[in-house]
Parts: structure tokens; C-alpha cells; sequence
């Protein structure tokens, strides 16, 4: 079955979008927390596809060994899934443009994997700030990207994006098929 897998710094709120995808809740754990999912976990989706949730990067209190473990980790999963189909890497929509979460689109496009960005937390702001915050993070995906990746805009304590997200989800897997 087709993989999409979940990325983002930790508290990103990535355990939160998966409940709220996989209309469970408490099935991530999710907790204020940071580094709570430390192991790769599925969730099979309609039967369709696999919801891949990989661990949290970026914490601030990380020893270096940590984070080259973490690394090779992730480039391990990257370089053995074969049934990968897309990366979602998952952004606050509250914080500027962070270099951890360029550096890793930037690997990610240097490996040739594809990508779409979540804008998280949408509830935290207004219309007004989503749109400019926004704009800011595209400006700078432009200086090294030439056409921009999808993204979404959600908020899993509201219900925000779920459906754009599984829509986007299931074309792209007819688009595997045909
Ligand atoms: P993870 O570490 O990336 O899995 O993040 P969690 O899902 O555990 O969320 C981290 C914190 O952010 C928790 O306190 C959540 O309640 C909160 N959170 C997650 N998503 C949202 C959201 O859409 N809106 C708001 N207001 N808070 C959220």
C-alpha cells in the first residue's frame, strides 16, 4: 500500500493531526511533551493507505549523539521505503520560516522526495496573520525553490484541513493507479 509519511519539529501538534485524521483520539499520544513518539508507528487509512508518523525533530535539550541517531534513522526510513509516495512536513503556523524545517525540505528535495508542507495550529491566529505568515514563509521557499510545495493549512482543535488533506490523499493515489 502507498505510504504518506509525518514530519515536524516536536509539539509541532503532528500526534494531534494524526487523531484527528484517523478519527481517534488519544491514539497518538499526544502531550506538551516533546519527544514523546520515539518510534515509527502506521495507521492504516480506509484500507487504503499507510499513515506513517515518524518522531519529532529539533529538540532544543538533544545531545549531538541523539540527534546524528536521529538522523540516520530517518534517512534509513527515507532510502528503504519503497511504497513512500509523499512526505507532509509539518510547520507551526505561528513561528517565522526555522532553519531546522528548510534544511530538512531542502533534504528532502535533494533525495527527491516529495513533499507537501501542514500549517499547524491555525486556530492560534487570525485570518489576517495566517495569510501574512503565509506569504513569509513562501518568499523564503522561493530563494531556493523554483515552484513552491502543496500545502495545507489545519487545525486539529477545530477540525481544520482534515478533508482537503484525505481528498488530496485519495487523488493522489488514483493518480498511482491509472
Ligand atoms: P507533537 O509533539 O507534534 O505530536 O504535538 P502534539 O499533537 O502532542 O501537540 C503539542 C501541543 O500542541 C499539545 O498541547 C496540543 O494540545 C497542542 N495542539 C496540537 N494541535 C493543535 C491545534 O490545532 N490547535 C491548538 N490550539 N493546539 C494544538
Amino acid at each position: 500500500l502507498p505510504e504518506y509519511a509525518f514530519i515536524g519539529r516536536s509539539n509541532v501538534g503532528k500526534s494531534s493531526l494524526i487523531n484527528m485524521l484517523t478519527n481517534r483520539r488519544n491514539l497518538a499520544k499526544t502531550s506538551g511533551k516533546p519527544g514523546k513518539t520515539q518510534l515509527i508507528n502506521h495507521f492504516i487509512i480506509n484500507k487504503n493507505w499507510y499513515l506513517v508518523d515518524l518522531p519529532g525533530y529539533g529538540y532544543a535539550k538533544v545531545s549531538k549523539s541523539a540527534k546524528k541517531t536521529f538522523q540516520k534513522f530517518i534517512t534509513a526510513y527515507f532510502s528503504e521505503r519503497k511504497q513512500l509516495v509523499s512526505a507532509f512536513v509539518l510547520v507551526d503556523i505561528r513561528h517565522e520560516p526555522q532553519n531546522i524545517d528548510l534544511e530538512f525540505m531542502q533534504w528532502l528535495g535533494e533525495n527527491m522526495i516529495p513533499f507537501s508542507i501542514i500549517f499547524t495550529k491555525a486556530d492560534k491566529l487570525k485570518p489576517k496573520a495566517i495569510e501574512s505568515h503565509i506569504i513569509a514563509y513562501k518568499n523564503v521557499l522561493l530563494e531556493t525553490w523554483e515552484e513552491l510545495p502543496n500545502y495545507f493549512i489545519t487545525s486539529s482543535s477545530k477540525g481544520v484541513g482534515k478533508d482537503d488533506l484525505l481528498r488530496f490523499i485519495d487523488e493522489t493515489n488514483k493518480n498511482l493507479t491509472t
